[in-house]
């Protein structure tokens, strides 16, 4: 049997196909190319061009592998575009959900683990986030999934489709042998932002807004590294695949870091000055999101590697160094 990832060329899918190469899985992709790169996918996973919301094309490749559980990433996933363009969120993510659990319905595939987000959490109600606090996102991209984890809900009622919805903080760093990274085009995450900073590659960079109700007056955030949040997804896998029941868990470091504290991390990680100044707010960006991720600790006996920003940025950093261009320069 085998697992499919799609969204598996994309920047966190493309960390999980690599964990599961590495645990001997057999793994099968599907990746739409809108926004992931064919050479980020490992060798070893079967590839297959094609979008999550084509009905046809999803039944061909449930007909052709034989798929025990599917993880699920094909997203968008910026907060900004989706104030901008919310029904291209609505569309993609929460109809490209339906249509998948209709494939795995009628192909009688019947576990899941998807990608959620602290976004659904809005402007959260505590200082930690726990996963019974309410769901109330402000921004589309948070609507969009938490719609997702609400239809995930009525499947598995009325279908017995078993999922697990990870709610992620942000992510972060790249793979330890630095042969995969973050590579969006715009780039817009704040990280790799900072390191295009130090190469040279940008001038300066934008803080969005000093203002916020935090210490320092900018956005404070909770930063997980990506193989770790992959690893979360393997336990998750073999929780359903333990015969237990649907749950969601938050995937965070418990510990928030403003932007003006990443910046600071980053300047001691690389050696690098990186310029910065202060520029208007970014629509749709609560004052804070740090997640308590004890659940999926005891749950799924998650135990997080990396537990310092420096580490974190460093091998996002070397990813940065050992391609300058992203995965560009290997086309
Ligand atoms: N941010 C910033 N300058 C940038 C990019 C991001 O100040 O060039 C801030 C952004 O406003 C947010 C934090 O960095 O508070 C993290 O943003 P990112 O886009 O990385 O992730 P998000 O929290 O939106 O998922």
């Amino acid at each position: 049997m085998s697992v499919l990832v799609l969204g598996g060329a994309g920047y966190i899918g493309s960390h999980m196909v690599k964990r599961l190469v590495e645990q001997n899985e057999d793994v099968v992709v599907i990746d739409n190319l809108v926004t992931g790169h064919r050479q980020a996918v490992d060798k070893q996973a079967r590839f297959y061009k094609g979008d999550v919301r084509d009905r046809a094309f999803l039944d061909q490749v449930f007909q052709k592998e034989s798929i025990d559980t599917v993880i699920h990433f094909a997203a968008f996933s910026i907060v900004p575009e989706s104030m901008k363009d919310p029904l291209k969120y609505f569309d993609n993510n929460t109809g490209g959900v339906i249509t998948l659990l209709e494939a795995m319905h009628a192909n009688h595939v019947s576990r899941i683990v998807f990608s959620s987000t602290a976004a659904t959490y809005g402007n959260p109600e505590h200082a930690t986030i726990k996963e019974t606090d309410i769901q109330a996102p402000i921004n589309p991209y948070g609507e969009s999934k938490l719609m997702m984890e609400k239809i995930m809900h009525w499947a598995d009622i009325a279908y017995g489709i078993k999922f697990v919805a990870l709610r992620y903080f942000n992510v972060a760093g790249a793979a330890d042998d630095g042969s995969i990274g973050e590579d969006h085009h715009p780039e817009t995450h704040l990280i790799p932002i900072v390191l295009q900073v130090a190469a040279g590659k940008r001038a300066e960079l934008q803080i969005y807004g000093d203002d916020y109700a935090t210490a320092d007056g900018t956005n404070v955030r909770d930063y997980v590294h990506v193989t770790d949040l992959a690893d979360a997804h393997i336990l998750a896998m073999k929780y359903l695949q333990a015969g237990n029941n649907s749950n969601a868990f938050n995937l965070g470091s418990s510990t928030g870091f403003s932007v003006k504290q990443i910046l600071e991390a980053a300047r001691q990680a690389t050696g690098k000055k990186i310029p910065a100044k202060i520029a208007a707010r970014r629509p749709g960006d609560p004052d804070t999101l740090v997640a308590k991720s004890d659940k999926a600790r005891e749950v799924l006996k998650w135990q997080p590697k990396y537990d310092d920003i420096h580490e974190i940025i460093k091998t996002a950093w070397n990813w940065t160094q050992k391609h300058p261009n992203g995965f560009e320069e290997e086309n």
